[in-house]
């Protein structure tokens, strides 16, 4: 009988001994969530605990033991250590859950690539700067730093030696001992600063001992690589009171630093206010790309013979927070001015190339076409990067069509020349756009492999009305087809035009008779209803 009682005694103590244990992850599980639950759950423990001692007490005492006694100290013991395991394993989720919410923090806010903080954190610290009142008011200088000729680095010794450079770059500038609060990767090979400082001539110091560590010889696979560095810079609160005002114009100074050589410039209202105009905008859809406010369109090209769907083609919009939407003609061609430009045509090739893998994925399989432009005629790297993109997305080259100009061929032919042959070794389409407004077209038509040529819609408006128009588009479709290409009317907007053309013998029509560009989804309901009855009534 005395042993019975030693055995409920001792399986009381195992009890009492997992509600303590459970204490401690209790108590930190409440430092870490506010949840009401947690606190009950805590005291419940610290009464079950009372009550064990109490019943342990009485054990301790009593004169009699039983199998009724040893069963109860049994379920206790055992719920004792359930709770202490529970309590543990929640703690340990919890925990879990933390660090990986921290570290989703983390890399939000911060660049893969060099460690430094991104376009994000930056924004919120200069957010957190503004907001700063009273005793805690610093007026501070925002410095925009962008590399000289990075691209052409990346050109020659390819990505990686690039991102060594921006790496070796991002350490410079966060050993420099400045009165900084913060550097930051924005992108590429912009870099941001915020220094805390109203005095424009140490400023200006502080920028030149940046731009001179910057400047110190990289050595790199073998290389020794010089860079230099631009610096554009902006002042709170005398150009700006707001961190989007503050950051473009450092941009804005940046720029002109760069174009004057000067390398270091401070943003001034007097500067030349043509030019201003066009860097400010030019900032702004700067802006707008980094912060993935782009979005593609896509226009229905419709096969004459069969009246199929023979491809879409991607135009680029800037849709407004009212809104409306900013169309390519009042941008691209501001973007088309800068290197920029290869930066917004590489999202929208690959943009395409998912959406190409989406639409084969949930339909069948649509080409799609996008609109290249003279810098990207320049771009040696851009067909290995559409080659990368179509592997990562399992996607046949076949699918992708690139559009070219005459004017953004003729910048550079001989160099045009060899890129588009690199397309064409991909296995990509090419089309010859806005055929007929350029003085050689006929010559490039000789030259260059294209697949097909778009026929420029100013021919195409007045076709059934214009005896000129209509020789000429007669004679493109004439000398496409001797010459084996297909040949696309753009802007197609009635059925007499559609009938012309029809009998003219154009392979494929595009216009809005058929359907306005439209986003992705509107297109995929297109494709689902509408196309169905475009079809019915052609
Ligand atoms: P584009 O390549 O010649 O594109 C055809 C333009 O004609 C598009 O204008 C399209 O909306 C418009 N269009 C199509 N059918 C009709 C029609 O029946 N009637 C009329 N009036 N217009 C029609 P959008 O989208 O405004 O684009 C203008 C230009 O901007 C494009 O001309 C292209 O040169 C450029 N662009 C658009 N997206 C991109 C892009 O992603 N990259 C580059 N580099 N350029 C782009
Ligand atoms: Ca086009
Ligand atoms: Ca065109």
């Amino acid at each position: 009988m005395l042993s019975l009682n030693l055995i409920s005694i001792a399986l009381l103590c195992v009890g009492v001994f997992g509600l303590i244990l459970s204490l401690k992850p209790a108590i930190s599980i409440n430092k870490r969530t506010d949840h009401k639950g947690w606190q009950l759950l805590l005291f419940l423990i610290v009464l079950f605990i009372l009550g064990y001692l109490a019943i342990l007490y009485s054990y301790l005492f009593s004169k009699q033991s039983g199998m009724i006694q040893l069963l109860l100290s049994s379920i206790m013991a055992g719920g004792g250590i359930f709770v202490a395991l529970v309590i543990k394993l929640s703690y340990l989720s919890i925990i879990k859950a933390h660090t990986l919410a921290d570290e989703e923090y983390y890399n939000a806010r911060h660049d893969a690539l060099t460690g430094l903080p991104n376009r994000l954190l930056f924004m919120e610290h200069i957010e957190i700067m503004l907001a700063a009142e009273g005793e805690h008011y610093q007026p501070f200088a925002v410095l925009m730093a962008d590399l000289d000729k990075f691209k052409e680095i990346n050109d020659t010794l390819g990505h990686a030696a690039g991102d060594k450079l921006l790496i070796e770059l991002g350490r410079r500038l966060q050993g420099h001992s400045c009165d900084s609060t913060i550097i930051a990767r924005l992108g590429g090979d912009e870099f941001a600063i915020i220094l805390i400082n109203d005095n424009h001539k140490s400023i200006f110091q502080t920028s030149r001992c940046l731009a001179e560590l910057v400047s110190q010889p990289y050595e790199t696979d073998g290389y020794s690589l010089v860079v230099d560095l631009s610096i554009g810079i902006s002042m709170y609160p005398e150009h700006g009171q707001d961190r989007e005002t503050l950051l473009k114009q450092a941009d804005i100074a940046m720029y002109l630093a760069k174009e004057s050589k000067q390398g270091i410039m401070f943003y001034s209202r007097e500067l030349d206010t043509s030019s201003l105009k066009k860097l400010e905008r030019l900032s702004d859809v700067r802006q707008a790309f980094a912060l993935q406010q782009f979005e593609l369109y896509y226009q229905p090209l419709i096969g004459v013979k069969d009246k199929s769907l023979c491809a879409f083609e991607a135009l680029i919009r800037w849709p407004q927070k009212d809104g409306s939407v900013i169309m390519p003609d009042e941008f691209i061609p501001l973007i088309e001015e800068s290197q920029f430009m290869t930066e917004v045509t590489r999202w929208a090739v690959k943009q395409v190339i998912v959406q190409i893998k989406r639409w084969q994925e949930i339909n069948s399989s649509i080409r799609i076409s996008v609109n290249l432009s003279s810098v990207d005629l320049q771009d040696v790297d851009l067909a290995n990067y559409i080659e990368q993109c179509l592997k990562d997305n399992n996607v046949d080259a076949q699918h992708l069509c690139l559009e070219l100009t005459e004017s953004s061929i003729m910048a550079d032919r001989n160099q045009a020349l060899a890129i588009i042959h690199n397309f064409k070794d991909l296995g990509a389409c090419i089309a010859f756009d806005d055929f007929g407004t350029g003085y050689s077209s006929l010559s490039l038509l000789k030259d260059f492999p294209v697949t097909s040529i778009k026929i420029d819609r100013t021919f195409i408006k007045d076709l059934v009305s214009c005896d000129a128009d209509y020789a000429i588009v007669s004679s493109i479709i004439q000398l496409a087809h001797d010459t084996h290409r297909f040949v696309v009317a753009e802007g197609v907007e009635d059925l007499a035009t559609c009938e012309e053309l029809k009998k003219l013998g154009c392979d494929v029509l595009q216009g809005y008779y058929y359907a306005k560009p439209m986003s992705a989804n509107e297109a995929e309901s297109w494709c689902d209803n509408s196309y169905r009855l475009a079809r019915a009534c052609y």
